[in-house]
C-alpha cells in the first residue's frame, strides 16, 4: 500500500510556534532567575528526555540530531559562559565557533536525510561511526593545527558572494543552505511532522548562531526549543499513526471512537459504503481499488453540512454530523453521493501487477489514463429517544444502509425508511 502523500501546514504548526517563539524569548535582553535555571539545564534534560522517548519509539534519526544540536550547544555554551564572565572570549572561541558552526549544519542536515534502516542497532552504530569520525578528525586536527584550520575554513572563497552582514565564515553559510535544501527535498518527497521539524529546527539554528554570544540567552533558549521541536514531531506522528488512516489521509476508526464519547445531545451518523466494490477490485486490481478509495475519500471529506468523514474501515466511511438533524444533513449526503457517482476517476500509471491472469486481462481494458466511477450506498440515523448511544446510532444507520444496498444501491437511505416499500430519498436539486 503506498502511503498517502499530502503536504499539511499543521506539519509546520508545532515546529514554527517552538522556534518563532525560540526566536522571540532568545532576543530578550533579561530573564528573571527561575526562567534562566531552567534554560541552563533545559538542552541537558531534553538531551536524556527526548533522546530515551525517540529511542523507545526507535526513531535513532532523532536522536542522532539531538546529540548533534546537544553538542554544537555544549561546544558554544562553555565559550559564552567564559565571555560572560570574564567579558573577553577565550583564546579558542574563534576556532570553537566557527567548526560548531560549519559542522552542526553539516551533520544535521546528513542526519535529516539520512533514511532510517529496519535494523535500529546496524543504524545507530553506523550514525555514531560517522559521529565519531568527524570529531575525531576536527578534535584532532583543530587541537594540532589550530591556525592552519582556522585560516582555512576562515577563508573568503567566494569574495562576489560575500556580505559585511556575515558573522559566520562563508563555508557554513553554504553549509546551511545546502543542508536546508536538501532537509526541504526531503519534507517534498515524503511529507511528514518529522522532516518539517527538522527542516524549521535547522532554520532557528542558523538564527541561533551568529547571536549566540551577542544575546544572553539565545543559545540555551533555542537549543532547547529546537530540541523541544525535534521530540514533539515523533509525538505528532505517533499520534498520527493512531489516529490518521494511512491510505486516505482521513482521521481512521479510532479517532471516530474518541469524537463518539463527546457527543452532545443530537447528533446524526452516516454509515457509507461502496458499491460492488469487491467486483471492482477483481476487475481493475487492488492497487487500482486502494486509488479509488483513496478519490472517494477525497469527496467524502469534503462533504458539507458541518460533518465529518472517518474511515471506519476497508471501503466502509462515516460520516459524524454533530448538533444536527436528519433533514438537515440529508441534502448534503444526497449531494455527496451524486458527486461520487458523477466522479469520473482517472488512474495513475500501474506500477504493480495484477494477482490473476483474469485480472491482468482485466487490467489491460483499464490501461492508465483510464477513467472509472464507483457508486456509494448511504444509511443515516440520529440520535433519539430510542437510540441514545453512538454504538445504537450506529447499529440503525447500518440497518438503513443494508436497506440501501437491498433497494438497489448508490441511495442514500434513513433509518425508518427502511420498510418495504419505503420512498427513497428526494435527490438534491443540486450538488
Ligand atoms: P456491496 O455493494 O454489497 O457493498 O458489495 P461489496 O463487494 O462492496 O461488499 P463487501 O463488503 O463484501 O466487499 C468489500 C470489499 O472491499 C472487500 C475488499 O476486497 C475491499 N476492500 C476492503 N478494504 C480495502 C482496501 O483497503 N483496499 C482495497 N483495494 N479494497 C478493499
Ligand atoms: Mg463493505
Ligand atoms: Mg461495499
Amino acid at each position: 500500500m503506498r502511503p498517502r502523500v499530502s503536504y499539511r501546514v499543521s506539519h509546520f504548526l508545532p515546529p514554527l510556534l517552538l522556534v518563532v517563539g525560540g526566536g522571540v524569548v532568545g532576543s530578550l535582553s533579561g530573564m528573571n532567575e527561575f526562567f534562566t535555571s531552567l534554560f541552563n539545564v533545559l538542552p541537558t534534560l531534553l538531551l536524556l528526555l527526548g533522546g530515551a522517548f525517540c529511542s523507545a519509539y526507535g526513531r535513532v534519526r532523532q536522536v542522532a540530531l539531538l546529540l548533534v544540536v546537544y553538542l554544537a550547544y555544549y561546544q558554544l555554551d562553555t565559550q559564552v559562559d567564559y565571555y560572560q564572565a570574564e567579558r573577553v572570549v577565550r583564546e579558542d572561541a574563534g576556532l570553537v565557533f566557527h567548526l560548531a558552526s560549519l559542522l552542526l549544519p553539516m551533520l544535521y542536515g546528513l542526519y535529516g536525510c539520512w533514511e532510517e534502516r529496519t535494523h535500529l542497532l546496524q543504524d545507530f552504530v553506523a550514525r555514531g561511526a560517522v559521529l565519531m569520525a568527524v570529531l575525531g578528525v576536527t578534535v584532532a586536527l583543530g587541537s594540532n593545527y589550530p591556525d592552519a584550520v582556522l585560516g582555512m575554513i576562515g577563508k573568503i572563497y567566494w569574495p562576489l558572494l560575500h556580505g559585511n552582514w556575515m558573522t559566520m565564515v562563508q563555508l557554513a553559510y553554504l553549509a546551511f543552505v545546502v543542508a536546508l535544501v536538501a532537509l526541504l527535498v526531503a519534507y517534498l518527497r515524503q511529507p511528514r511532522p518529522q522532516h518539517a521539524a527538522q527542516l524549521l529546527g535547522l532554520v532557528g539554528l542558523l538564527w541561533m548562531l551568529p547571536r549566540a554570544f551577542m544575546l544572553p540567552h539565545a543559545l540555551h533558549v533555542m537549543s532547547s526549543l529546537v530540541m523541544l521541536a525535534l521530540t514533539a514531531s515523533v509525538v505528532h506522528e505517533a499520534y498520527q499513526m493512531a489516529f490518521r488512516d494511512e491510505l486516505t489521509g482521513l482521521p481512521g476508526r479510532r479517532a471516530l471512537n474518541e469524537r463518539l464519547r463527546r457527543l452532545g445531545r443530537n447528533y446524526v451518523l452516516a454509515m457509507t459504503d461502496v458499491d460492488h466494490f469487491k467486483k471492482f477490485n477483481d476487475t481493475y486490481g487492488h492497487d487500482v481499488g486502494d486509488q479509488v478509495l483513496r478519490l472517494v475519500a477525497s469527496r467524502l471529506r469534503k462533504v458539507g453540512g458541518g460533518g465529518k468523514a472517518y474511515r471506519y474501515g476497508g471501503e466502509e466511511f462515516t460520516i459524524l454530523f454533530p448538533g444536527k438533524s436528519v433533514e438537515e444533513c440529508m441534502p448534503h449526503l444526497e449531494a455527496v453521493r451524486q458527486a461520487i457517482e458523477q466522479y469520473q476517476m482517472h488512474l495513475r500509471d500501474q506500477d504493480s501487477r495484477p494477482k490473476s491472469d483474469d485480472a491482468g486481462r482485466a487490467r489491460r481494458g483499464a490501461a492508465s489514463g483510464q477513467t472509472v466511477s464507483v457508486t456509494i450506498s448511504i444509511g443515516v440515523a440520529e440520535r433519539d429517544a430510542e437510540q441514545r448511544t453512538p454504538e445504537e446510532v450506529i447499529k440503525v444507520a447500518d440497518q438503513a444502509l443494508y436497506s440501501a444496498k437491498s433497494a438497489g444501491r448508490n441511495r442514500v437511505f434513513r433509518h425508518g425508511e427502511n420498510r418495504r416499500g419505503a420512498v427513497r430519498v428526494k435527490k438534491a436539486a443540486s450538488s
